[in-house]
């Protein structure tokens, strides 16, 4: 049976949000995120701002060489999820199957809605047109089969589109597109894709499948799928996240190995904190580092026993971190990782793995979680983050 997908994406989100908030704010170039003088980066950037080639998740500094009469505001993340929550809350009126992608974004899968709300596009478009009555926000809607065709659709005609694409015209509108659209298609991928002359989804969807399996080995064929518009993934309400993730940017870049430790160690806390508080455990531990000329490494090490203890995160962290080569080199940015998420309660295995050290950190995360609740997250910390607090 065909579906019909919506992609939902609210426009400039959090410069939006300020700039509706803020009539001093409008149509200027306004860059939510990091200060210009330190060393964050663009959360949300206004059209206005983008006008002058400033994205989000540059650094705050780059964007201000561009656009140097940008104004800079600090990001209000629970005002965001306030206006969020009240946006979803529209979406679920129409349909039960609302899976939110992050603070701004969702996909709501339509089919079988007509008998309640009538055609499922005039529906979508009914959705667009309550987000801007109630909230004076513009959203982006890509109509389409699947996951993958609605997301493109949306991205389309930004910002305030609206864009249908029935199943007979799925291939005529992904075949033009770039390889690098596909989920999936990272930047190495793309290379390698492009020198074998499959730059457009078109050519790789029309590339013998045996020739992508040789060069990229036997998933080559879901890619393929991919690009033919094949793409069959459900619109799952109850989101769990894939991963969970913590990471900072130092103010100054860091060379002493025993204060990005300490670091590590804050942002594993975090981590396995957001995983028990979701009641997930991480199946595998990741670790992320970027040196001042911003390359940036990646390192991920499945477990035997899936973990939501900070000191697990950590030991497996730090044993990541010591593997690389560091000395003399300058760190701007440290990350912990958890991914291969899975429901806490599913997870009955005895390890032979199993030690006492695990269940002993998973007791002190757990006392640690209670005074925090109680009384504010200042006041319990391990005793060896004390003096790095900030
Ligand atoms: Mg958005």
């Amino acid at each position: 049976m065909e579906r019909t997908i919506a992609h939902i994406d609210m426009d400039a989100f959090y410069a939006s949000v300020e700039q509706r908030d803020n009539p001093a704010l409008r149509g200027k170039p306004l860059i939510v995120g990091g200060r210009p003088g330190g060393r964050g980066v663009v959360s949300a950037a206004s059209y206005e701002a983008r006008a002058f080639g400033v994205r989000s998740a540059m650094p705050s500094s780059q964007a201000q060489r561009l656009c140097p009469q940008a104004i800079f505001i600090q990001p209000n993340i629970g005002r965001y999820a306030e206006v969020s929550s009240r946006i979803m809350e529209i979406m679920g009126r129409y349909t039960p199957l609302v899976e939110p992608v992050s603070i701004d974004e969702a996909y709501l899968d339509l089919t079988g809605t007509e008998r309640l709300h009538g055609d499922t596009v005039d529906t979508a478009r009914r959705i667009k047109a309550e987000i801007q009555q109630r909230e004076r926000l513009t959203a982006s809607v890509g109509v389409g089969p699947s996951k993958l065709v609605a997301k493109l659709a949306s991205d389309y005609d930004k910002p305030d589109g609206f864009v249908v694409v029935r199943a007979a015209e799925v291939r005529a509108f992904l075949d033009p597109m770039p390889v690098g659209r596909l989920f999936g298609v990272g930047q190495r991928t793309r290379e390698r894709l492009e020198r074998l002359g499959l730059s457009s989804v078109g050519s790789l969807a029309r590339c013998p499948e045996e020739v992508l399996i040789a060069h990229f080995g036997p998933h080559a064929g879901d890619l393929a799928k991919l690009a033919r518009g094949e793409d069959h993934r459900l619109v799952t309400p109850e989101h769990d996240p894939k991963s969970l993730s913590a990471e900072r940017t130092f103010e100054t870049d860091v060379e002493d190995v025993a204060e990005l430790e300490k670091c590590l160690l804050a942002l594993s806390d975090t981590v396995a904190r957001r995983l028990r508080k979701a009641g997930l455990r991480a199946g595998t531990v990741e670790m992320k580092l970027r040196y001042d000329d911003f390359h940036t490494v990646t390192r991920a090490r499945k477990q035997h026993e899936s973990v939501d203890s900070g000191a697990a995160l950590y030991r497996v962290a730090i044993g990541m971190l010591h593997e690389l080569q560091l000395e003399g080199r300058k760190i701007r940015l440290v990350g912990v990782g958890g991914s291969d998420l899975v429901r806490g309660e599913d997870e009955v295995q005895l390890s032979l793995f199993h030690d006492d050290s695990v269940e002993r950190g998973r007791r002190i995360d757990k006392t640690l979680d209670l005074i925090r609740d109680r009384f504010g997250r200042d006041k319990a910390t391990r005793a060896s983050l004390m003096d790095t607090e900030d």
